[in-house]
């Protein structure tokens, strides 16, 4: 019995011991938690406000290509100055889906799924009809821009999210939230006192909602660029050597499971979390679960209200374009097989996906995955603060 206690006492003390390591001691001038403590709750809301002026931008329409522009020139306002786009046509042909995905096990009350098609659907007239023109098949684009490392300009993370949606709302969580998120991440970074040792790419994927193919046909077209100077001699990268990707997907919302009568919880659940997800039936599993933690344990240093959950079913993402060649990890609101696909979100691909559906526990949900991202990415990619 004795023995029993001592041992429990010894686990108490050198678990308190890793937990004091683990913990929120803050380090002297540490310049991440500077940075981390320049994001915002009303720019990141704004934010996404701006991006739902363009209703449910969904690919291959005026909308979608405005809502492009209008990135664009946020991205220029903040620095991210060089933005450049990749093209290709939709359909997409010759860029491969990567095979490997498991999806986990959904358990308990589930609630029915699916992508509105139906115009009626949206009550707000105005914003029915700026979603009214439809998908034209033909040539596409999508934006990014680069943060050029300082001493090692020949590698980067890319930090994306996808800025196309469905459904007839705004699109407002999917994927406003994750592509706001970028958009601060690439502002916040892109401030006259940052510099960082490696390069970061912030790149707002086109078409997922139709199949990945933005981020299919990056992979393809660049994949065989990645790290060569040109011109030889001028230390110039347009495709540094890719160190992993990092795919934000719906933010917002984790209001828990269903109940059994198919309502939901009006409130952020207290226990709400950022979602971590790797992809164990890849051929970079254990690369991409090491870029999972590394967010897992800048959330607990840096997020401020809600932890980090690492999974193995990364899925349905733009990150899945990426899986087999460099570490890639999806950050998200809830599990994408077990939670979303078990109908977690009602407003996933719904009419009421607008800004008005969210409140600030929601938004604030989102901020800590910026947080955490953000505290993740200054620490891999190098960050310092010129005095
Ligand atoms: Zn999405």
């Amino acid at each position: 019995m004795i023995r029993v206690v001592l041992l429990s006492l010894t686990l108490l003390l050198s678990l308190s011991a890793s937990g004091a390591q683990r913990g929120n001691a803050p380090v002297a001038n540490d310049p991440i938690r500077t940075l981390v403590s320049r994001l915002d709750l009303d720019k990141y809301k704004a934010t996404i406000k701006g991006l739902t002026q363009f209703g449910d931008r969904r690919q291959g329409t005026e909308r979608n290509r405005n809502a492009i522009d209008w990135i664009e020139a946020q991205l220029k306002s903040y620095g991210c100055a060089n933005t450049e786009r990749l093209k290709y046509d939709f359909p997409l042909v010759g860029a491969p889906r990567s095979a490997g995905a498991t999806g986990g096990r959904v358990r308990g009350a589930r609630t029915p799924t699916g992508v509105n098609n139906d115009p009626l659907k949206q009550p707000d007239v105005k914003l029915r009809e700026l979603n009214t023109p439809p998908t034209v098949n033909g040539p596409r684009e999508e934006v990014y821009c680069t943060k050029i490392g300082t001493t090692h300009p020949e590698e980067m993370y890319i930090v994306a999210a996808h800025m196309d949606g469905i459904g007839w709302g705004e699109a407002a969580n999917d994927d406003g939230s994750g592509t706001a998120l970028v958009m601060e991440l690439a502002r916040i970074l892109h401030m006259p006192d940052v510099q960082t040792e490696r390069s970061i790419r912030f790149i707002l994927w086109n078409n997922e909602e139709s199949g990945l193919e933005g981020s299919r046909a990056y992979a393809a077209q660049r994949k065989d660029l990645q790290g060569k100077e040109d011109p030889a001699g001028s230390r110039r990268y347009p495709e540094p050597k890719w160190l992993g990707v990092i795919q934000h997907d719906m933010m917002l919302f984790d209001h828990g499971m269903p109940r059994a009568d198919g309502t939901m919880s009006k409130e952020q659940r207290p226990e709400a979390d950022v979602n971590v997800e790797f992809q164990m039936n890849s051929i970079m599993a254990a690369q991409s679960q090491t870029l999972a933690w590394a967010l897992e344990a800048a959330n607990v240093q840096y997020a401020t209200d809600y932890p980090a959950t690492v999974g193995a079913h990364m899925q349905s993402t733009d990150s899945a374009s990426f899986q087999d060649l460099v570490a890639s990890v999806s950050v998200r609101e809830n599990e994408r097989g077990p939670h979303i696909g078990a109908g977690w979100d009602p407003q996933w691909h719904q009419p009421t996906d607008l800004y008005t559906t969210y409140s600030d526990k929601d938004f604030m949900l989102g901020l800590n995955a910026a947080q955490t991202t953000l505290g993740a990415i200054a620490k891999l990619a190098g960050v310092s603060l010129k005095p």
